[in-house]
């Protein structure tokens, strides 16, 4: 069944990782495993040169910096991806039930394509927390065992549906279907599994859960040539960074970094975002331990390039008219360049100059994309993060289809020519 050890690393990245939660603490146990010391924001840091140590903010983003054996004249080279996915969020309580249906009321996260959670087995994941004896208390739950579901209406009732296309409300026709409820009869509740997974009453709860599609992640096509999973946008480009991380030791002068930011697809503005100060504390405070002034961090952020790693739209078969046509890329064909005019994305000749030398060193082909010049651009953290820093950024990603649908899909070879040009990047 196994096409390659690094799409099989995926899979399993993917399969652990339902919430951005869920992908920091298994991002955090592969680090820890690595040898790597955890950092609190709120205490001193002590480093020392060659060490690897990661911080996590708000338990859903983190940066992990590998500092040098000597660092004479240091620079950052920084892998920046998002742990999010667009997605469908429970509201804090449960309506009244609909006929005799027990349901529970969602908010629509990011840019969901709605039709895609239709039908579909859904398990429900994140952080459940609690205040006690003064102090804010959380755990991260995941429960699939009882799957819930948004049926979509028959076609019977809805006659038009293949001529005038599929519209759904948010608010009225995504709440997912938990059980029905019956005078007398008292079942399950998911209110009940919260207060079983906390050990506290439901009253005293608050959350963050995400509905997730059950199915795991797998491999698709003839040979295996496709990575069929939820969460790819972003969480491959979020493993492809971690892997080529870990795998990496310590250079001379480079101070590597992974930077994994939560909130992309609704902005990156929160505390734990690419839009907070997270990466930039994080880099000044690596090297503030290393006994470094502000004037040498500074120096080393004007010597330093960064590589933001976000999916990239392939070509569509059915719909080729979609697509810029002399700049689309082809699954499998290895890491796509994007650019954009508008800046929307932060890559401009000379970072992808150099990114290409990458994929050169790394065996990789390489290919650009650009939207159509009518349709508007998507974007992404780089140019955020470039703007924040003021290093010269390319943004990347490995060609996909189906991008923000519950389950999507990317090739199986891509991944390790993303991570093989990574580990490029570290050295460089
Ligand atoms: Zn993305």
């Amino acid at each position: 069944m196994s096409r390659n050890a690094h799409a099989d690393a995926l899979i399993a990245f993917l399969n652990a990782s339902p919430t951005p939660f869920h992908a920091v603490e298994t991002a955090s146990e592969r680090l820890l495993a690595l040898g790597a010391t955890r950092l609190d924001e709120k205490e001193a840091w002590n480093l020392k040169s060659g060490q690897t140590a990661f911080v996590t903010r708000n338990g859903s983003s983190m940066v992990a910096i590998r500092l040098p054996v000597d660092a004479s004249r240091p620079k950052f080279r920084i892998v920046a991806a998002h742990t999010d996915s667009p997605c469908l969020k429970l509201k804090p309580r449960a309506p009244d039930p609909s006929a005799n249906y027990r349901q529970w009321g969602v908010e629509v996260y990011g840019g969901v394509l709605y039709n895609s959670w239709l039908d579909r087995d859904l398990g429900v994941a994140g952080r459940v927390s609690r205040l006690d004896a003064g102090a804010v208390k959380s755990v991260l739950v995941r429960g699939e065992g009882k799957p819930f579901r948004i049926p979509q209406l028959a076609i019977h009732l809805d006659r038009g549906v293949n001529d005038s296309g599929l519209i759904l409300n948010a608010q009225r026709h995504l709440l997912p279907v938990l059980g029905l409820q019956e005078p007398g009869r008292t079942g399950r509740s998911l209110e009940g599994w919260l207060e079983e997974s906390i050990g506290a009453p439901f009253a005293s709860l608050t959350f963050d859960l995400h509905l997730y599609d059950t199915s795991p992640a797998s491999y698709g096509g003839l040979d295996d040539e496709f990575v069929f999973s939820g969460r790819l946008d972003n969480l491959a480009m979020s493993h492809a960074a971690l892997e080529a991380f870990c795998a990496e030791d310590a250079g001379r002068d480079t101070i590597q970094v992974a930077a994994l930011f939560d909130n992309e697809e609704v902005g990156s503005t929160s505390a734990q975002g690419a839009n907070s100060n997270l990466i930039e504390a994080a880099l000044e405070r690596a090297l503030l331990a290393l006994g470094r002034t502000r004037e040498e961090t500074l120096a080393a952020l004007a010597r330093s390039h960064m590589v933001s790693a976000d999916m990239a739209h392939a070509i569509h078969p059915n719909y080729p008219e979609k697509h810029e046509p002399y700049h689309y890329p082809l699954l499998n064909h290895g890491p796509v360049i994007k650019g954009n005019a508008g800046m929307r994305y932060a890559t401009n000749g000379e970072t992808s100059a150099w990114f290409r030398g990458l994929c050169g060193k790394a065996g990789a082909p390489c290919q650009d994309f650009i939207n159509r010049a009518d349709l508007a651009c998507g974007t992404t953290i780089g140019p955020h993060v470039a703007a924040a820093l003021g290093i010269p950024t390319v943004d990347v990603g490995n060609p996909m289809l189906s991008m923000h649908s519950a389950r999507e899909m990317c090739g199986s070879e891509d991944h390790g020519m993303m991570i093989r040009t990574l580990r490029e990047f570290f050295r460089d």
